[in-house]
């Protein structure tokens, strides 16, 4: 026989590749988990999105107890601590007035008017548009997702996502999904309310 046994060669190539690998590739993973997960810098963003955004400044700047002395837990934990609230559970869900406003939850801004919102089946309230300037967009890439955060421009409060393209029938083709908590509802829509208070604080 001139040909080794092939458990030789076998041995042999074992042998060879496990003195020739690198030595980061032997190392054994501490965390197999987070292997597998898509994008590991999701965890860094998680963090540095949440800083970025709350270096943000808004007209209506306060701190986080005097937040928490007008909100409710719940509102706390979604406007302040950029929260989502259950899918299908909020009181604007289904809410399809003719007309009124929504306003900031926290502060009050006017933000959407009746005729932006429309019928998405999401399970929140959905607006194709908002009253110019009241909602200010932020890039969010927690959750290893890239979508666009939308907040009140005038306090900061986060008030959901907004998303392009989804081929709904409205003049703009964006969904702004929005937290019923984050909102008020006034049937009233009073001329000169599109603008944020001018006396607000700086
Ligand atoms: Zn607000």
């Amino acid at each position: 026989m001139r040909l080794p046994p092939l458990a030789v060669i076998i041995r042999a190539l074992y042998t060879f590749s496990k003195f020739s690998r690198p030595r980061a590739y032997q190392r054994p993973s501490k965390n197999p988990t987070l292997k597998s997960m898509p994008s590991f810098p999701l965890f860094g963003s998680l963090f540095s999105s949440s800083a970025s955004a709350s270096k943000m400044s808004h007209p209506d700047e306060r701190t986080p107890d005097e937040w928490r002395a007008v909100l409710s837990k719940e509102q706390f934990r979604i406007l302040r601590e950029k929260g989502t609230e259950p899918a299908g559970s909020g009181k604007y869900d289904k809410h399809l007035p003719s007309e009124g406003v929504y306003t900031c939850a926290g502060c009050n801004a006017p933000l959407y008017k009746a005729n932006h919102k429309f019928k998405s089946g999401c399970g929140w309230p959905a607006y194709f548009d908002s009253i110019p300037g009241a909602v200010t967009r932020h890039e969010d890439n927690t959750w290893g997702m890239a979508r666009t955060e939308i907040v009140c421009s005038n306090c900061g409060g986060h008030l959901g996502h907004v998303f392009k393209g989804e081929g709904f029938p409205t003049p703009t083709d964006e969904r702004h999904c929005v937290n019923s908590i984050s909102l008020n509802f006034s049937p009233e829509d009073k001329p000169g309310q599109t603008n944020d208070k001018p006396e607000s604080k700086a």
